[in-house]
């Protein structure tokens, strides 16, 4: 479809004016394409063959309305590191309205009623990280909103010091939060609560539509898939940083990219967020976090749903992460079938991977190819003989695999992926894109997607990360 065919509707306008706030997005000066990314494009039914520059720029730019499109913030609150703020909402995003089930948001498009003291904008960094790394996630099978596109721009924009506007477009099935509900219920607005859970049943959970404590199954799947994605994040070494509940997505995907990182070393307490003093947000602290925000929003729900019915859903909470981590681990080490034994072989692999300093990404890489030969494993740590005493181990577990060598090898490779946009990676693309030259960031695009392949002219990226750079702390400015 061409740009001009594509047409937009804004069902969440039919909610009550308390809902949202029209605003109109405010042009940059100076707007340059930076990177269109074709697969996105192919989510909303645009053919990427027939967009100009010109058009994508205009689209970003709020400069070009879609037919249908009718822009507006959404309203929400939300507890930060622990407390409660009642009104939050997007204060620099702005809502074109759907096609395909995919909500399109420009992010960094100036100011909305929800502003509060800030710009409305998003500096070129914290954009080119959110446009990448929302890919990179999409690419690894987390669940995630998705980037078409970002701009950058002459405009001047004040953080720690001057940085450059720029402007992602980014996707989402719903960009309802559980802060979403929770503005709703500290207001007493149950009667606009209900409607909220109506319309999110409507938008994202049409199954369970017209069916028996519709509520509760919505809540029960939310538990779910929560549990599911904070596993996922835990299997790849990803620290969100900022998982306050206006920042956690009530169809659990993973939203909102601010000072995240991939670890690079693994360290169980890291904490990516240089604001997050205490920790509130650490690598280990997730799952934990996970569940705090469901009781938040289980909370929010209590007008709508028995408070015994949300217990016991929320009291699944612990063994969903659990069994999901142990099979996604599991893969990771190429285990066919659960063996009682594996949490041991696991727990221990994760001390001995802290305890000698391992990069755990090219260490699950490395292992994908295990065939006896121990020497590329064992340069990989500072603590040798405890991964010698860990590889006998595992040596024996293999012995219970059924399949064979080659198929556990191919398997951990399509598992264990080659390349994840560490921190590092991503601030040389931010470098070049400062001076004007994008080509990094559309090359860690190609990575993003692709990331369990070999791209031979990107093998620098795919080992230990110099120590330098490694597991740094990331200012929350964006
Ligand atoms: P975040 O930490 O990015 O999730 O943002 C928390 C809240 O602050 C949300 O309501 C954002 O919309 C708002 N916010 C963050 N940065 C800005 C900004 N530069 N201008 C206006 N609102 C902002
Ligand atoms: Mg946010």
């Amino acid at each position: 479809m061409k740009i001009q065919e594509l047409t937009l509707t804004a069902p969440y306008l039919s909610l009550d004016p308390i809902f949202y706030h029209k605003v109109a997005p405010a042009p940059l000066q100076n707007p340059k394409l930076i990177s269109f990314n074709v697969e996105a494009a192919e989510l909303i039914g645009l053919d990427p063959a027939q967009i100009s520059d010109e058009e994508l720029i205009a689209l970003l730019n709020g400069t070009r309305l879609l037919n249908g499109s009718q822009p507006y913030a959404m309203c929400y609150a939300g507890h930060q590191f622990g407390y409660y703020v009642p009104r939050l909402g997007d204060g620099r995003a702005i809502n074109l309205g759907g096609v395909n089930r995919w909500n399109l948001q420009l992010k960094g498009s100036g100011q909305t009623l929800y502003s509060r003291q800030g710009d409305g904008r998003a500096v070129l960094r914290s954009s080119i990280r959110e446009y990448l790394m929302s890919e990179a996630m999409h690419g690894l099978g987390i669940p995630t909103s998705r980037a078409l596109a970002i701009i950058g721009s002459d405009e001047k924009v004040a953080r720690e010091k001057w940085e450059k506007g720029a402007i992602v477009l980014r996707l989402a099935p719903s960009w309802i939060r559980f802060g979403s509900f929770e503005y709703f219920f500290h207001a007493h607005k149950h009667q606009e609560l209900e409607h909220l859970a109506d319309f999110l049943l409507q938008e994202s959970f049409p199954e369970f539509v017209g069916v028996e404590e519709a509520y509760l199954k919505m809540f029960g799947e939310i538990v779910k898939r929560t549990a599911q994605l904070i596993a996922l994040w835990q299997s790849v070494g990803f620290n969100h940083g900022v998982m306050n509940t206006d920042n956690m997505s009530a169809i659990g995907i993973t939203i909102d990219y601010g000072p995240f990182a991939f670890m690079d070393t693994f360290e169980s307490g890291y904490i990516c967020n240089h604001t997050d003093a205490q920790g509130r947000y650490s690598y280990d602290n997730q799952p934990r976090i996970g569940y705090w925000n469901l009781e938040r929003l289980a909370h929010a729900l209590s007008p709508l749903i028995p408070a015994e019915k949300l217990e016991s859903e929320l009291n699944k909470y612990g063994d969903y992460f659990t069994t999901y981590l142990m099979e996604l681990l599991r893969a990771k080490l190429g285990l066919d079938a659960p063996c009682e034994k594996d949490s041991d072989l696991l727990r221990s692999l994760f001390t001995l991977m802290e305890n000698g300093r391992i990069d755990m990404t090219p260490f699950f890489r490395t292992l994908s190819r295990y065939n006896g030969n121990r020497e590329q494993l064992l340069a990989l740590t500072l603590a040798p003989n405890q991964l010698n005493e860990w590889l006998n181990q595992y040596d024996e577990r293999l012995l219970l695999n059924t399949s064979s060598t080659e198929l556990r090898h191919e398997k951990m490779l399509r598992t264990n992926p080659k390349y994840i946009l560490k921190n590092y990676i991503l601030q040389e693309a931010i470098d070049a894109a400062e001076k004007n030259d994008f080509i990094l960031v559309n090359d860690l695009l190609t990575l993003a997607h692709n990331p369990y392949d070999e791209h031979n002219e990107f093998e620098r990226y795919a080992g230990v990360t110099p120590l330098h750079h490694t597991n740094l702390k990331l200012s929350c400015s964006s």
